[in-house]
């Protein structure tokens, strides 16, 4: 019998990570960089001592774990949208997982009773588990572009003020959502003062909303959870614009949430794989139920729609906005208009973003199935790394791994969320791990084949020979 905790049990019996087997480089810093220290971060620090790549290093741009990631900033939702038992950073090691983390601190039947992860127990729990890992993440450091050298990558880092260059083996951007492009804001809005709007993915002061009215542009889930944390801190009232004639409620990934499906979609054929994309785009993106009834239940909330929102203007330092219902007026807009992947737009990437082999340069879709935004995202490999538009152009490439939702098209599921995590992350990590063995093949050949000491001599069954028991015997 123990008294550890599960998780404490559960490192006892997972036993030391393997030593670091990756040889050294003489003038590299690092064998991996993880850019972003948000949840998948974490599940990476875990993937990777797992497999013995020990010389790793996870940077953040926020200054603190409070301000990193989205459960503490910009998520406004109450529950997770995911499912609660979904795997999540543990890869694997129940002990590790938020179901023991909840069920340790609240009870099994607490557990039970959840409809869906709480938000504020899912960061207090990431928070717990970078804890148990002892992970040091490098805050206040903000990768701001990648170089291409020889062998390695160059990253010119921002940490604390100071420019610096650190140099790396291999790179995993776990930046986020918008880590492959941008916020999208429509252009009607972004024709409008800052003071006046926002994008969801901005830091909100939603307090700042008490009394006053608020236009939200969009129907997904990010939209419905900012109409709602609007209406609680006592918005006059707010109105959701969407320019669908319905709210989307019909979850198509779902379809591929069976292990099959699940498992092996990156082996799809590209064109399977753009329908899927395309099914969920044109399908749209869900708001949760309790989304849609936290905001429907204040009598000061309205949806407007098939409402597309042109030329707004300021009049006396308010919105102002004439729409087939006539004409609104507002203090205050909210983007909720969701991401798009774009890799040029990413400074990271200044250097290479030409020479990414993108889907648009891979696969021509029926024209009827034609479509930019999928176009624009990354033709990954298997391991979620780069690949050249022109093999030779930019070897580098490979050795960066996209792990954001710019895999969405090649991996069907928008990556960095936790229903990425128990495929992809031990695919990523395989994948380095095998580029990183392949390049120093000559040294491992060695090490492998290397003469190793016996562990005992022919004393020890010198007695038992043949001959020898015989000729006692005679
Ligand atoms: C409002 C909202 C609600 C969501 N709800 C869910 C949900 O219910 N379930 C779900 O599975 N997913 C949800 N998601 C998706 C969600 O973003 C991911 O699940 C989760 O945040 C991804 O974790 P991550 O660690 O990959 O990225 P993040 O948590 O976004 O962390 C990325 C980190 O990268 C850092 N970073 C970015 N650029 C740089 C740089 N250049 N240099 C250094 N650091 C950098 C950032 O500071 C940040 O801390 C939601 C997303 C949003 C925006």
């Amino acid at each position: 019998m123990t008294d550890l905790s599960p998780a404490a049990e559960a490192l006892r019996l997972l036993g030391p990570f393997p030593e670091n087997w990756v040889p050294e480089r003489p003038g590299i810093d690092h064998d991996v960089v993880v850019v972003g220290g948000g949840h998948t971060g974490a599940g990476f620090a875990l993937a990777l001592q797992r497999a013995g790549i020990r010389r790793f290093s996870i940077i953040d741009a926020a200054t603190d774990e409070a301000n990193s990631g989205v459960w503490l900033t910009r998520a406004r939702m109450n529950l997770l949208r995911t499912p609660k038992n979904l795997p999540g950073p543990e890869l694997g090691v129940q002990g590790l997982s938020f179901q023991a983390w909840y069920e340790e601190h609240k009870g099994r039947q607490a557990y039970a009773e959840l409809l869906r992860i709480p938000r504020l127990d899912w960061a207090k729990y990431i928070s717990w588990f970078r804890g148990r890992l002892g992970l040091s993440i490098r805050y206040d450091t903000r990768l701001l572009r990648i170089e291409p050298a020889a062998d390695h990558l160059k990253l010119h880092l921002e940490t604390g003020g100071e420019r610096r260059i650190e140099t790396t083996r291999k790179v995993i951007l776990a930046n986020g959502v918008a880590g492959s492009g941008y916020a999208y804001t429509p252009e009607a809005l972004l024709a409008l003062p800052e003071t006046l709007r926002a994008h969801t993915n901005d830091q909100i002061d939603i307090a700042s909303l008490r009394g006053k009215a608020v236009a939200v542009i969009g129907a997904a889930a990010s939209a419905f959870d900012a109409a709602g944390a609007a209406l609680e801190a006592g918005a006059r009232e707010v109105h959701l614009f969407a320019r669908r004639d319905h709210i989307a409620s019909v979850p198509v990934s779902r379809a591929r949430g069976y292990p099959g499906a699940y498992d092996n979609y990156p082996h799809l054929p590209d064109a399977l794989r753009w329908r899927q994309a395309l099914r969920f785009r044109n399908s749209g993106s869900t708001p949760t139920p309790d989304a849609v009834e936290r905001a429907v239940k204040h009598p000061n909330f309205h949806i407007h729609l098939g409402t597309e929102w042109h030329e707004p203007q300021v009049e006396n330092g308010r919105i102002a906005v004439a729409l087939d219902q006539g004409r609104f007026h507002f203090d205050f807009a909210i983007a909720g208009t969701g991401f798009r992947v774009d890799l040029a737009r990413r400074p990271e990437l200044d250097d290479l973003a030409g020479d990414i082999l993108l889907w648009r340069d891979r696969y021509v879709p029926p024209e009827t199935e034609a479509d930019e935004d999928l176009g624009a995202h990354p033709y990954l490999g298997l391991g979620h790394e780069l690949q050249e538009k022109e093999p030779g152009r930019a070897p580098q490439l490979r050795n960066i791994h996209i792990y954001n939702p710019g895999g969405f098209v090649s991996f069907g599921v928008p990556v960095g969320d936790v229903p990425s995590m128990r495929r992809d992350i031990p695919a990523v990590t395989a994948s380095i791990s095998r580029d990183l063995f392949l390049a120093d093949l000559d040294r491992h050949a060695e090490r492998v084949t290397s003469a190793v000491a016996p562990e005992f001599g022919e004393d020890a069954y010198r007695s038992a020979l043949w001959g020898t028991r015989w000729q006692a015997a005679e």
